[in-house]
């Protein structure tokens, strides 16, 4: 691991990531590389991003001693980076500031970004209207019938929200779609990718810009146990949460590192978003190689998870890489365990977690049973499940 330097030239990570993009897109994405290596290398650009996260977001985000959960588990202590209690909710928001102070810097005025659950179209409308930009998000037409509370917040924040018809009308389309509008509009508009996943740089850059989770981590892990936790636990969608807790920590080989995937109803068939703990083949989806779920023929198969924000068939470049290098342990938890966990963390500790982050929480509630108490697993709360509720009341049997 010593000399983890990634990606390389190409944009790849190992094996993964690259940029497999139309002609249109390659000036693009490198006009876009080059102003993130020189935004990436000065001082002031870095200056501004702290400071936005600072006095605009709300961090440092604190780490909390969950101790009612660990002393009920009996076994390890467990301690939760708390990214729900950044403003609008989750972990999305250190990326959206990032990539708006770059399109700031760009020239450019008008934002698109693609989103799934609407947590990274929030993100997205909400920087917009910080930074003075327009903002228009891609989402798919079925997802916009789920989500509608979050819909409604884009739209309270002036963005406009664009209903993608096309395949099964979800986010995988809905990434498709802002792809061709950055096509066609290339030169006044900036896509804000949502996750550590895209064509080169974005893997890159969304990793830079959410590894302040794991940098604050470190110190306040130290300043709270004197040393670093056993295990750090996140769950993967594309992978940016997790990559942000776990980039900093590639070099701590005391710390084991754990990605959850999305297991749904298990990992037998497509009713699950878990292309790693799954074994599926490589494939190139949304400008990038990594490991994806397909059918026999190659074709992208829907995927499925209680959680809309990890239901992705595919999974970031350098989370693929950290698998085929054995640095992270990947592991798929299910939609029970993960609903389980849910209430577990409401009841024990006050805290409603997303449902993404859930999954999680219960690969904690799961093993730290095993494990002494004189051991630790950071859990990276990623975000906070107000956002949730209808879909649990829905599966408890309650209508809202
Ligand atoms: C979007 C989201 C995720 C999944 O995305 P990653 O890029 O894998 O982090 C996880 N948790 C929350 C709260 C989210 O909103």
């Amino acid at each position: 691991m010593e000399n983890y330097q990634y990606p390389d030239e190409q944009g790849f990570f190992g094996q993964h990531g690259g940029i497999f993009v139309s002609e249109t897109l390659i000036a693009a994405l490198a006009d876009l590389k080059q102003a993130y290596q020189q935004a990436k290398h000065d001082p002031d650009f870095w200056r501004q991003y702290h400071d936005d996260l600072k006095y605009y977001v709300g961090r440092p985000s604190p780490v909390y001693h969950a101790k009612r959960l660990s002393q009920y588990l009996g076994g390890a202590q467990i301690y939760l980076k708390r990214e729900d209690l950044n403003h609008t909710g989750a972990h999305k928001i250190n990326n959206t500031i990032g990539q708006a102070l770059l399109a700031r810097r760009m020239g450019k005025k008008r934002i698109i970004a693609e989103t799934g659950a609407g947590q990274h179209g929030v993100a997205s409308a909400t920087v917009a209207a910080r930074f003075g930009m327009t903002c228009t998000v891609f989402m798919g037409a079925e997802d916009i019938q789920r989500q509608a509370p979050n819909v409604y917040r884009m739209k309270l924040l002036g963005a406009e929200v664009v209903a993608v018809e096309s395949g099964s009308k979800t986010l995988k389309d809905a990434m498709n779609e802002a792809m061709r509008e950055w096509v066609a509009r290339v030169d006044d508009t900036f896509y804000i990718v949502g996750t550590a996943a895209g064509p080169m740089p974005y893997p890159e850059m969304v990793r830079d810009f959410q590894c302040v989770i794991g940098q604050e981590a470190k110190i306040q892990m130290q300043d709270a146990i004197g040393r670093q936790p056993d295990v750090a636990v996140a769950c993967v969608g594309g992978g940016s949460n997790a990559i942000g807790l776990f980039h900093p920590y590639i070099q701590v080989t005391e710390t084991r590192l754990v990605g959850v995937e999305a297991g749904g109803l298990g990992l037998n068939g497509t009713q699950h978003a878990a292309p790693i703990s799954s074994h599926s083949p490589q494939g190139v989806l949304h400008g990038f190689r990594s490991y994806l779920m397909q059918d026999e023929h190659g074709q992208v198969v829907s995927t499925h998870s209680i959680s809309a924000g990890l239901d992705y068939p595919g999974v970031g470049p350098e989370h693929a890489l950290l698998h085929d290098l054995g640095r992270v342990d990947y592991e798929a938890v299910g939609d029970e365990a993960a609903m389980n966990a849910f209430h577990l963390l409401c009841h024990q500790e006050g805290i409603i977690p997303a449902l993404e982050s859930s999954h999680a929480v219960a690969w904690a509630v799961a093993n730290a049973p095993a494990m002494r108490q004189d051991q630790v697993i950071l859990v990276n709360l990623s975000g906070r499940g107000d956002k949730d509720i209808n879909t649990v009341a829905k599966l408890d049997g309650i209508i809202l």
